[in-house]
């Protein structure tokens, strides 16, 4: 008896040294401020370090344990014994003839991500990616054509803000002001991490950048928008949804089978009387596949049923090997026209970023 049980112990013990051989470093990132405080402690540190760690970490966008340059080399060398940051680091950045910044950023893991400073006159907005690639199959889209590889962390998310922000103020002179989640991926199918980085962004021990200047942009999944009302989330909600219409709809984003429009409608209703956030709705426009009068009537029906709701129509970008093409300039405003007549709020969001392929939708893991 005695003997199987110490038989188990040593195994148990096998498979736990085995295990701590291979075992990485732990993400600092991912300790609240408590635990911070206990490692220190337990380094015979005092508990003001912890809240020197936690400014490095979610204030200052510290990218290592060596930036932290207030702690003392030796604690820096004893913290990175079993920790590490597991920052995302810029591989390569490209500039557009009109101010736009695209930065190719690499994970720890070594894949690859995309997120776009777009500079305009009353704002800097970050796009930024929730997903390396993405699981939904919008027929459109060129992040659409790969496979989802992993969610990002919170943290990874946070340093593309961070990263982001670095390059606006460099070439600016001024921090970014809004974000919105339109990079790669699908922000809902990554809700928790999507959440915590949005927490970190918007804290006052963070960034301090608003919720209200924060859009998540959602192919549209029905429970999770109910989970966001339910958490009285505080940052915008924008649906892309390109087709008042659940036939075209499905064509375009195939997440539509599931979540049709009638659900869509109910949720966002929900979403709306939770939160009283303002929802917006993106609509593509594609030359012969949603910009009749027949489509433009139909959206009308469907905003008409939220008070308040405002259309982007954004000019489609071309994405190699996919067989849509978008509407001219003139086509765009004639159907803005339309809406307008209709008593709707419709703005054109003209491609920014083109040349450098950094244009909605058209960012891809392009080793
Ligand atoms: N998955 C989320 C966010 C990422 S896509 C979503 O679907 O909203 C961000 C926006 O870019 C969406 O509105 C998407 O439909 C749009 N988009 C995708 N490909 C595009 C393209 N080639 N040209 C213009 N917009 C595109």
């Amino acid at each position: 008896m005695v003997f199987s049980y110490l038989k188990l112990r040593k195994q148990e013990w096998l498979t736990f040294a085995s295990a701590m051989k291979i075992q990485e470093k732990k993400n600092l990132r991912h300790l609240s401020l408590d635990e911070i405080k206990q490692v220190l402690e337990e380094q015979g540190e005092k508990s003001f370090r912890a809240t020197q760690v936690w400014e490095w970490i979610w204030q200052k966008g510290a990218a290592s344990i060596d930036d932290m340059s207030n702690l003392s080399k030796e604690l820096r060398e004893k913290l990175k014994e079993n920790f590490d940051l597991y920052s995302i680091s810029v591989d390569t950045i490209q500039r557009s003839s009109d101010g736009v910044v695209k930065v190719r950023f690499k994970t720890s893991d070594n894949f690859f991500i995309e997120g776009v400073l777009i500079p305009a006159i009353d704002r800097i907005t970050a796009c930024v990616s929730s997903q390396v690639g993405c699981s939904l199959t919008c027929t459109f889209c060129a992040t659409g054509l790969m496979d989802r590889e992993r969610n990002l962390t919170h943290d990874e998310i946070f340093d593309q803000v961070v990263q982001l922000n670095k390059i606006s103020e460099e070439q600016h002179g001024r921090r970014l002001t809004n974000i919105v989640f339109m990079g790669m991926g699908e922000p809902l199918l990554n809700y928790s991490n999507v959440i915590k980085a949005i927490d970190k962004i918007s804290a006052p021990d963070g960034l301090v950048i608003s919720p209200r200047r924060i859009t998540v942009s959602t192919a549209g999944i029905s429970k999770i928008i109910r989970k966001l009302a339910d958490d009285k989330v505080r940052f915008r909600l924008a649906l892309s949804l390109h087709a008042a219409d659940d036939q075209k709809r499905s064509r375009l984003m195939p997440i539509n089978q599931e979540n049709n429009l009638e659900s869509l409608t109910e949720s966002l209703q929900y979403f709306w009387e939770k939160t009283g956030n303002r929802i917006s709705f993106e609509y593509v426009l594609f030359e012969g596949v949603n910009d009749t009068l027949q489509d433009a009537k139909n959206l009308v029906t469907l905003c008409k049923k939220f008070q308040l709701i405002h259309v982007n129509l954004i000019e489609y970008n071309r994405v190699q090997g996919v067989p849509y093409k978008g509407l001219s300039f003139d086509k765009m405003e004639k159907f803005a026209a339309i809406l307008e007549g209709y008593g709707l709020n419709a703005t054109i969001r003209r491609s920014r970023g083109r040349d450098i392929d950094a244009a909605c939708g058209q960012l891809a893991n392009k080793k």
